[in-house]
């Protein structure tokens, strides 16, 4: 899978942060040295990493990392919130004219990039958002290409516009956009001609169409898996004939993802779609935000807030985030948190779209974890539960005894629980400070 090795390496710099509790500065330096050290292995742009660490560092010391509660999650916090600035922050769509009027679309890029297939795909993708797009075989050199074009445009249900080899491209593009505008066509999609390398005909080619015809989208086609040659290529064809968005393919083959890290730094161009696969329907829009989780391992987080959505009654909910923010909770809002995630599909199911909780395949683990705790909070008194500083110690006996369990379980429940109210507070302090961003974390 994409940036596997990465993400492995990363997580692991990220567990042993984790596991250390309190940081000191060098141990930080030590945790972004390693970060460094990976990004580079991954064949990230080396001014790019650079700068990225730099940025991390930076922010870390500013905002008083070490003398926060988790320290280990805040430097995750900030890897996390710089991946996602350095992928572009944003989803940037193919910016399409109204229906009404036809967009012109020209694609590029190098031979073996995955040009063709990937213009077959954008059709598939403009189909479903209801446009009625055209493809137009303007790679004269290769009737292979052409041909290939015709099969892909049939699968996807797509008329294929073609004139042979015999004609130059800027005049298959115009006649592409008059047969548009005769069959009620809103979108033409030029399938261009690469060559193995970066040349000046390909280029002055490419000039001489975006010179004569009124180019709305010129979108550049690159193979991951050729790491920094495809940033190399991308920072190229920007500079001869400025491209609006590249579309990263072969992203399910490439495990170490520096081409996807590095672009959009560099070229200052966005990543609008990633090939995921041979199969047309295998491109997938690029979310900087989800990529960045997918790297760190931070799992599905969407999907759990999603599912947390569907599942949690949203005046509880409501109620008590206020509870947690005044450090008001009891051990009866325990019982009834215990019992939410038991609707949500239980604890192993939600670890498993935690955020760091890279969960092994054979962990077993699932409810019955609770079931000491709840026991013990059963054995309580509602007016216990309430106000556990209630709890003496011949108390204390009882509940163990009722619980059926060793009373330093009982002492470390309510210790826990304690340290927890306090952590609450504290976090709701730093929360309602400035700069916190919403959503994340
Ligand atoms: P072109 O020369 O740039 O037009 O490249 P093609 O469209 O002919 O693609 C070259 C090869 O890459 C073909 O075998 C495609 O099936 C393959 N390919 C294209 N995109 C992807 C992708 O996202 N993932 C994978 N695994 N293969 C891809």
């Amino acid at each position: 899978m994409a940036f596997d090795s990465l993400s492995e390496k990363l997580q692991n710099v990220f567990k042993n942060l984790r596991s250390k509790g309190r940081l000191t500065e060098e141990d930080v330096k030590a945790a972004l040295k390693e970060v460094k050290m990976a990004l580079l292995e991954a064949d990230v742009n080396f001014k790019v990493v650079k700068n990225f660490v730099k940025t991390v560092q930076e922010r870390a010391v500013g905002q008083d990392v070490m003398n926060s509660l988790t320290p280990g999650q805040m430097v995750i916090k900030l890897v996390n919130e710089e991946l996602v600035n350095l992928m572009g922050s944003e989803t940037t769509e193919i910016a399409l004219k109204p229906s009404n009027e036809i967009t012109v679309i020209m694609m590029c890029g190098l031979q073996g990039a995955g040009k063709t297939t990937t213009t077959a795909k954008i059709a598939g993708k403009l189909k479903q958002k209801g446009r009625r797009p055209l493809l137009a075989a303007c790679d004269i050199y290769r009737p292979a290409a052409i041909e290939q074009l015709k099969v892909n445009g049939e699968k996807q249900g797509v008329e294929v516009f073609s004139m042979g080899t015999s004609h130059k491209p800027v005049d298959i593009a115009k006649a592409a956009i008059e047969h548009a505008a005769a069959h009620n066509e809103n979108v033409v999609i030029l399938d261009t001609a690469g060559r193995l390398h970066v040349d000046e005909d390909m280029m002055g080619e490419l000039q001489e169409i975006k010179e004569n015809i009124d180019i709305d989208q010129t979108i550049l086609v690159v193979d991951s898996m050729t790491g920094q040659d495809a940033v190399n290529v991308a920072k190229t064809f920007h500079e001869k004939i400025e491209i609006d968005g590249v579309i990263l393919t072969k992203l399910d083959g490439d495990t170490r993802g520096g081409a996807a890290l590095s672009i959009r730094a560099v070229t200052g161009c966005p990543i609008l779609y990633v090939g995921m696969g041979e199969k047309l329907s295998d491109l997938e829009q690029f979310y900087p935000d989800r990529m960045a989780s997918r790297i760190l391992g931070m799992g599905d987080v969407l999907t759990l807030i999603e599912k947390a959505e569907a599942e949690i009654d949203q005046d509880k909910a409501r109620e008590m985030e206020k509870k947690f923010r005044k450090a008001e909770f009891d051990f009866n809002d325990f019982l009834e948190q215990i019992g939410q995630m038991k609707k949500m599909g239980g604890i192993k199911s939600i670890l498993g779209m935690m955020p760091g909780m890279g969960l092994p395949a054979d962990l077993d683990i699932d409810d019955d974890v609770f079931k000491g705790t709840e026991a013990i909070i059963y054995s309580m008194t509602p007016e216990e539960r309430g106000n556990p500083a209630l709890i003496n110690p011949s108390r204390k006996k009882r509940i163990a005894k009722g619980a059926g369990v060793d009373i330093a379980e009982v002492n470390k429940l309510i210790k826990q629980f304690e340290q927890s109210r306090k952590m609450m507070k504290q976090m709701s302090g730093m929360m309602s400070g400035k700069g916190k961003k919403k959503g994340r974390f």
